[in-house]
């Protein structure tokens, strides 16, 4: 049996397991065994996966920017990453926006018996403030702190500091290389476990939510879940398409495993090594290219939060009966797209996100807690989601730089070694 569809097995009886153990109620099952145990075993997965994050991003982009070798070609990878992922997280939130107010998720809902203590807006940061912030001024603390824009700085810096001296570099390289192929070793063991670390983590977060938590938000998670799907299925597969002339249905293929972890962890960040893995072994693109685009797009793209940020407001602002106006809408736009490239992808940031977003239209912060209950779902959505633009983002620039291997693309087989 292939590795995939044993994470998928993983999945699915971690979802029966999880309704089951809600549905019973037992406090020694759902507090010792599911919170206690399995909450060990899913919290382990994820510290194992998050363990490889900085070194992995470090050396597969000090190979990456080496393997480039020209640091115009490193520029325009660069600008049009950055240009693409700006672009898919505009069109995905003004695509919810749109749905969201034809659906009118909200109307008529009373606000009672909510608890709204305890909630308290994030000042939002300026432009500028986010650019300066992109400069380290300790890098061994932003490798400390896992902050993926300053490391993506500061090793870019090194690899073109390799690339000028040229020949002297090449014992530095060749270390770099070897330490690469070392780490994705090291994700291959992890993946290993994949199975079982997806299987607790699915089990706990469906124990603890229980669904009369839906029902009465059931209209907006109606409607996000449908706006995040088109999101995925047509908007996504459609720019693949047009844009690389890709085949949408190889590629969903493949980025399955990649989209079970991000469901799983509901952390852009930690499903990196996985993602990178997918696009690189799976789907064929360059290292040269994906070390860049993928740990950059795991922390600035966020095409799925940004889609919930766009419905949640329209949600809110119907519950509290409050006209938005074209400027207000345009506002959310502006700032749900800011505030993806400020924030890391990590569980639950979307929603920290979202004060920030309200605040600026003058809706009041405390009907979060209205969503509070089911946004754990919602993120794991939605973090598959943010993962699937940062891969269509790299197979798109990939294929405009000639950096596919069409063979490893075209291969069923392909990065399955170990599965
Ligand atoms: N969990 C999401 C991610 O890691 C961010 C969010 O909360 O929306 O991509």
């Amino acid at each position: 049996m292939s590795l995939t569809m044993k994470i998928l097995i993983g999945m699915i009886a971690g979802v029966i397991v999880g309704v089951v153990c809600n549905a019973v109620g037992n406090s020694f099952i759902n507090e010792t065994i599911v919170a206690g145990f399995l909450g060990m075993i899913g919290t382990m997965f994820v510290n194992a996966l998050k363990m490889l994050v900085v070194p992995l991003v470090v050396f597969s982009l000090i190979c990456g920017v080496t393997g480039i070798g020209d640091i115009k070609v490193l520029g325009r990878v660069g600008g049009k990453s950055f240009a693409l992922y700006i672009m898919t997280t505009a069109i995905a939130i003004a695509i919810a926006i749109t749905i969201a107010i034809v659906v009118a998720p909200g109307a008529g809902f009373t606000m009672d018996g909510v608890d709204t203590s305890g909630i308290t807006a994030k000042e939002a940061p300026t432009v500028w403030e986010v650019f300066a912030n992109i400069v380290p001024t300790n890098p061994i603390n932003a490798f400390a702190q896992g902050e993926m824009l300053q490391i993506i700085f500061y090793v870019i810096i090194v690899g073109i500091a390799a690339l000028m001296l040229g020949e002297r570099s090449k014992p530095f390289v060749e270390a770099c290389e070897y330490m690469n192929e070392l780490m994705m070793k090291i994700v291959g063991i992890v993946m290993a476990a994949a199975p079982y670390g997806v299987f607790a983590l699915i089990a706990k977060t469906f124990t603890q939510q229980g669904i009369e938590l839906f029902i009465p938000v059931i209209a907006y998670v109606a409607t996000l879940t449908g706006a995040l799907f088109l999101h995925l299925f047509v908007t996504l597969m459609l720019l693949l398409k047009l844009l690389s002339g890709l085949s949408p249905r190889t590629f969903m293929q493949k980025m399955r495993p990649a989209q079970i972890f991000a469901f799983s962890t509901a952390s852009s960040n930690a499903t990196i090594p996985v993602t990178l893995r997918a696009v690189t072994e799976r789907l064929g693109a360059n290292n040269s290219v994906a070390s860049f685009t993928v740990p950059f797009g795991a922390t600035i793209n966020m095409d799925g939060t940004a889609i919930m940020q766009g419905v949640a407001t329209v949600f809110l602002a119907n519950v509290y009966g409050v006209d938005l106006g074209l400027g207000g809408y345009l506002t959310v736009i502006a700032m749900a797209v800011l505030a993806s490239i400020g924030t890391a992808g990590v569980p639950g940031v979307g929603l920290v996100m979202l004060t920030m977003v309200l605040t600026q239209v003058g809706l009041p912060i405390e009907g979060i807690a209205l969503i509070l209950g089911v946004d754990r779902l919602m993120d794991m959505i939605r973090t598959a989601v943010n993962i699937t633009g940062d891969a269509v983002v790299t197979m798109i620039v990939a294929k405009t730089e000639n950096q596919i291997d069409m063979a490893v693309f075209e291969n069923p087989n392909a990065g399955m070694d170990e599965e």
